[in-house]
């Protein structure tokens, strides 16, 4: 069986977001993608835990991987491959970078911000609206979320 190269792409998010549950965080992974040559150019899973801080969902980190890599503040031709619809935070920090794709796993009418919520593409304070393709992988990205929030309310 040949895999396309999506589900490749939200194979490794997957796996990241696997690797972020095995650290005790909110397991969602994000790759950053580069259209030209298909390479990742970075991956991460949350660090909020870990780092003590707020702002390390899985997409800034990845951006911030990505945008030290190259020297540059906005990532355009790349594509955002995350399991889980982005916050608020995260949506506003895709827009900054101007990353030209979002592909997401999950919806998350709790604290997404794409398609719930602030939907920050969608205001017309958007500096730019990236292309968004929602429901990839949907149903092992939720219920990758839900064992790991089982498992937590067990604790
Ligand atoms: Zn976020």
């Amino acid at each position: 069986m040949t895999r396309s190269p999506f589900a490749s792409r939200m194979e490794a998010a997957l796996a990241q977001a696997r690797a972020a549950a095995a650290r005790g965080e909110t397991p969602v992974g994000a790759v950053l993608v580069d259209r030209a040559t298909g390479e990742i150019r970075a991956a991460a899973g949350n660090r909020v835990r870990e780092l003590h801080d707020p702002t390390a969902h899985a997409e800034i980190l990845a951006i911030r991987e990505a945008c030290a890599a190259l020297g540059s503040e906005r990532l355009p031709g790349h594509d955002l491959w995350v399991t889980l619809e982005p916050c608020a935070m995260c949506a506003a920090a895709i827009a900054g970078a101007r990353i030209e794709r979002v592909y997401f796993g999950a919806p998350d009418p709790k604290s997404g911000g794409v398609e719930h919520g602030a939907r920050v593409f969608d205001h017309p304070q958007a500096h730019h609206r990236p292309e968004v393709y929602g429901g990839l992988a949907e149903t092992e990205s939720a219920a990758l979320l839900r064992a790991f929030f089982a498992e937590r309310r067990r604790d």
